[in-house]
């Protein structure tokens, strides 16, 4: 099984995604590849594979193979690994911290893997570090003097949108021997490259825009050195802790891959066009979204990111929690759910899911933008709001 998609060099990533990776299946010629049904494969009187690469499906199949050797293409990476979740391929990684070690974890990212991250450290005894990466020098410095043996970024972090440097934050990192880790699922492969940037792994929850249709859960994760520490630790996991994806979850996700640079360019677009609208609304405090001009990292995602900010964005509405959530059900276009980066726009109010002490502004409504025309996306905000 190859890993590299057989797909004419030199493509656009955009071309490459729009035939799934290229090829054609051999034995058919169908431009959509099969779903690969069986869990086990058959050897000869001699007792050898009839195909050395087909023993049993929880160590791979050729969808697999397929996808994972389209998302490193778009990584810039050299090798994937896909999962039955982003949290089973956060888990992955995590986990190859060993008893006694140490992981820094940037604060305020999904609370989901901060709250894994708490448990397993306490479990195997890692001593787990928070800390705010976007105050660069202190965390540059934490780096530098507990030398942990992972580092964990979410740029940009969701629900706060904040950018952290990878480039000197990998830097860094490389000096302390530490491996660093970007969870970029809220920026997508198409607009931010962490491999590029020196991390050493990147991950994607594929629930989110890589798939983009709301209809499974997945992970992936990617590596620029498939002969790393790091790597041969994350693949043994998969096989052997057996958090792999569905094939038919494989071929959604193949087929989402397909329209995914469309569904960025418009998604992208509409985030940028509500949060400038929402930016000098009158029943809004602030809008955090690294596109704008005003944000704090602006510039610096500017220079990490090329072609857009991201389809996620958080408002802070005027007043208080019950503004907020007379806000959230005044929208009749937004879905009010959770999750991100499908086709149709979603809205949650985060304080509700992370309660007190969770550090999440009663009045921050998390939006994901969708690829409904704007103009709809603006006037279901606009008379939302109309009603505080
Ligand atoms: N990373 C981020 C940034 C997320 O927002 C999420 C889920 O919301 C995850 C990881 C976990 O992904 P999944 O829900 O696919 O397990």
């Amino acid at each position: 099984m190859s890993k590299a998609p057989p797909a004419a060099p030199g493509l656009h990533l955009d071309s490459l995604l729009a035939h799934g990776g290229g090829g054609f299946d051999a034995a058919t010629g169908a431009v959509v590849p099969p779903i690969p049904t069986a869990t086990t494969f058959v050897r000869d009187e001699n007792y050898a594979p009839v195909s050395a690469d087909h023993i049993y499906s929880r160590d791979d199949n050729a969808l697999f193979k397929k996808t994972e050797g389209l998302i490193a293409a778009l990584e810039g990476g050299a090798d994937s690994r896909l999962f039955s979740s982003g949290m089973a391929a956060v888990a992955a990684v995590a986990r190859s911290v060993p008893p006694g070690g140490t992981l820094l974890v940037q604060s305020g990212i999904y609370w989901g893997t901060t709250l894994f991250l708490r448990k397993l450290c306490a479990r195997n005894k890692v001593a787990l570090i928070e800390a705010d990466a976007c105050d660069r020098q202190a965390f540059l410095d934490e780096i530098s003097v507990t030398r942990p043996d992972l580092v964990w970024l979410e740029v940009p972090s969701n629900p706060f949108l904040k950018v952290a440097d990878i480039k000197s934050i990998a830097a860094q990192c490389k000096q302390a021997g530490s491996v660093l880790a970007v969870d970029a699922t809220a920026a997508t492969p198409l607009i931010l490259k962490p491999l590029a940037l020196g991390a050493d792994l990147v991950m994607h929850s594929a629930t989110k825009a890589l798939n983009g249709h709301s209809d499974l859960l997945g992970g992936v994760v990617t590596t620029p050195d498939a002969a790393s520490d790091a790597w041969r630790f994350i693949t043994e996991e998969r096989k052997l802790a057996g958090a792999v994806l569905g094939s038919f979850e494989t071929w959604l996700l193949l087929r989402g891959l397909r329209t995914l640079a469309l569904r960025v360019e418009r998604m992208n677009a509409n985030a940028m066009a509500v949060a400038t609208f929402l930016a000098t609304h009158p029943k809004v405090d602030a809008v955090l979204y690294p596109g704008l001009a005003g944000h704090p990292q602006h510039e610096l995602a500017k220079s990490q990111m090329q072609g857009g900010f991201g389809s996620l964005l958080s408002v802070l509405v005027k007043g208080g929690k019950d503004d907020a959530l007379k806000v959230a059900g005044a929208l009749d276009l937004f879905q009010r759910a959770t999750s991100l980066g499908g086709t149709e726009s979603l809205v949650e109010h985060r304080f509700t899911i992370e309660g007190e002490g969770s550090g999440i502004p009663e009045n921050l409504l998390r939006l994901s933008i969708g690829i409904e025309h704007g103009n709809d996306l603006l006037s279901d905000l606009d008379q939302a709001l109309a009603g505080i």
